[in-house]
């Protein structure tokens, strides 16, 4: 399909909001840079000592110049996602990276002092009301004081931050780069590592499986680049982890998320107890798809049919299923939409994928997608006006330094939009065969996020183990430990190809951030909980929700979802969301029964 024929052409970013032009942009990074040196000059020393007003002071500055920061930083971060080729918008990328990192040395002083404090001076100061607005991430970040080290000796670990990228760019760098010869039907055409995973969507089944045997041929030429880059990055974070006495590898992505060990595992636990449900649906599917059994690359074959999808009707339908719920969220939507706050036309220059940012208190989040007239582009749209609506709800009451929720909190949110839109278009749908798409759809996002993504971690957890015990992440050690976990989640129910045992090798999260991939199966549930608990109660849930949003990140996740009837310490809440999920598979078998019958 020609790009010029997509309905959301002209979809694009108007950047008014955060700057006129590259030049202002410019200027305004020497201002900032001297804003906070100013900053340092007189606040330097100060923290512990001046008392809680002048604290309040300074972190209300901070704040205020933190904003500023994000603002001329997106600026440049948006142009280099719309318009790559640009060279003005290449020196402004390369100019914000540059200050950006200049101005965090400047600033983390008041980090630093922070943490410094004993405990009886820091609970003295927050005893005091003045730091309201600051006190709980104030809390959180004194709960890395035991694992901080002296300041040459942290400087000394950031000197050693370019090296360790390294790693990660040439993890990135030989996948980005690896392009193979393949056949998607329009004759043989150089194909990249993405290009042929999308085949798994194709509904001829040779072309899935050829596409994916061809990727496992591909990526053994750089299987042992990726096994010792991911070796480097494991055995240098263990060694660190050691210096700074932190006793368990998920540690510090645990507190990142302010989430205890022992919810980790239990949830972790629920999932892998409920495998048998994802297997279900493979069952289900492979009978569908006239099979005895599913091979890996039909995991994700269409099952009924999609169809096209416009723009416009895209939007009537987010906003509905937002305001249906609270028309404060349609509002919010449709002002970002009038504003220019979204970029939904895919083009050349632009990034792959979608996002949401939200800059400041008094600018409106802006949200990244490429629309193809598909119905799963809802979705990615109503995803991202779940982060939309958080960010923008959550900056008008708190101050910008509270406001950003951990990674698997940040993603609850999105996904219960998400889960509330897909109802939306499930119950509009007439036609059986895109409803039993949708249906199915629903079931294999939800196995993707919640099954895939903590088999993963405990891969991770091998992994850690492993080096921790001084072995090497060889290649084939990392083969034979991610079929063995992949084993364990598809049993019988899915055929594993043997090229299936270099699946770990282009997994970009192993590489960036240790064990982030179960906060992908934690907002899942809790999304699944929340729609549970929404069907209870609508009046009651709807108002408590907005509050959820609008209290941002002033509190813990643990006491940010009670209110919304998610006890995190109560293994009960998993069980809720499996029923759900249960319920979803029943609707997905209902929805190819009824194509069986017609
Ligand atoms: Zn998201």
């Amino acid at each position: 399909m020609a790009v010029s024929s997509l309905s959301a052409t002209g979809i694009r970013w108007n950047l008014g909001d955060l700057e006129p032009d590259a030049e202002t942009a410019r200027s305004e990074w020497d201002e900032l840079l001297r804003r906070a040196r100013d900053f340092a000059t007189r606040r330097r020393g100060t923290v512990g000592s001046a008392g809680p007003q002048a604290l309040r002071e300074l972190l209300d500055e901070l704040d205020e110049l933190q904003q500023d920061i994000s603002r001329v930083h997106f600026y440049a971060t948006a142009r280099e996602h719309t318009e790559a080729m640009d060279a003005e918008t290449n020196d402004l990328a390369t100019l914000a990276r540059d200050r950006a990192s200049d101005l965090e040395s400047l600033l983390l002083f008041v980090e630093l002092e922070w943490i410094a404090l004993s405990d009886a001076e820091a609970d003295a100061l927050l005893a005091a009301g003045e730091l309201e607005p600051f006190a709980h991430r104030l809390r959180v970040a004194r709960e890395e004081k035991p694992y901080v080290l002296p300041e040459g000796e942290e400087q000394a670990l950031n000197a050693r931050r370019p090296a360790i990228s390294a790693w990660q760019s040439l993890h990135g760098r030989e996948l980005a780069t690896l392009t193979v010869e393949f056949d998607g039907g329009e004759g043989p055409e150089p194909h990249t590592i993405d290009r042929l995973l999308s085949y798994v969507h194709h509904p001829d089944r040779e072309l899935r499986i050829a596409a994916l045997e061809t990727l496992y041929v591909a990526l053994e030429q750089v299987a042992d680049v990726q096994a010792a880059c991911y070796d480097a990055l494991v055995g240098d974070r263990l060694s660190i982890d050691r210096l700074r006495g932190i006793p368990n590898s998920m540690d510090p992505t645990n507190r990142m998320n302010e989430l205890d060990g022992d919810v980790v595992e239990a949830m972790m636990r629920a999932v892998e107890e409920n495998y048998p449900l994802a297997r279900r649906w493979f069952e289900r599917k492979a009978q569908v798809l006239g099979l005895d059994k599913l091979a890996l690359a039909d995991q994700y074959a269409p099952v009924g049919s999609d169809r096209r999808i416009e723009w416009d009707e895209a939007v009537q339908m987010v906003d509905d299923s937002l305001t249906g719920f609270a028309p404060r969220l349609g509002e919010i939507f449709r002002e970002c939409l009038e504003r220019g706050h979204v970029d939904a036309e895919p083009r050349t220059g632009k990034v792959g994928g979608a996002y949401c940012h939200s800059v400041s208190k008094s600018i409106l989040p802006y949200v990244l997608m490429n629309y193809t007239d598909r119905l799963g582009d809802v979705t990615t749209l109503a995803h991202e006006f779940g982060h939309a609506v958080h960010g923008a709800l959550a900056l008008e009451r708190q101050a910008y330094r509270s406001y950003h929720t951990g990674l698997a909190l940040a993603e609850v949110p999105s996904t219960f939009t998400q889960l509330l839109a897909v109802e939306e278009l499930i119950q509009a749908e007439e036609d059986p065969s895109t409803r039993a798409m949708l249906l199915a759809d629903r079931i294999e996002s939800a196995s993707a996020a919640i099954f895939r993504q903590t088999m993963m971690a405990r891969f991770e957890q091998w992994a850690y183990g492993q080096r921790g015990e001084g072995k090497a992440l060889t290649s084939d050690r990392l083969a034979g430990a991610w079929l063995e976990e992949n084993a364990r989640y598809y049993a019988d129910s899915v055929e594993l190809p043997d090229g299936y045992r270099l699946g770990w090798s282009y997994i970009p999260h192993f590489i960036h951030v240790r064990f982030y991939t179960y906060a992908y199966s934690f907002a899942h549930l809790v999304a699944f909980t929340l729609v549970a608990r929404y069907r209870e109660d609508p009046e009651r849930f709807a108002p408590a929700y907005l509050d959820f949003l609008a209290s941002g990140a002033s509190r813990s996740p643990q006491d940010l979802l009670e209110p919304l009837g998610v006890d995190l310490q109560n293994p009960e809440t998993w069980a809720i969301a499996f029923a759900e999920f249960d319920r979803c598979v029943a609707e997905a078998e209902a929805g190819v029964d009824a194509l069986d019958a017609a």
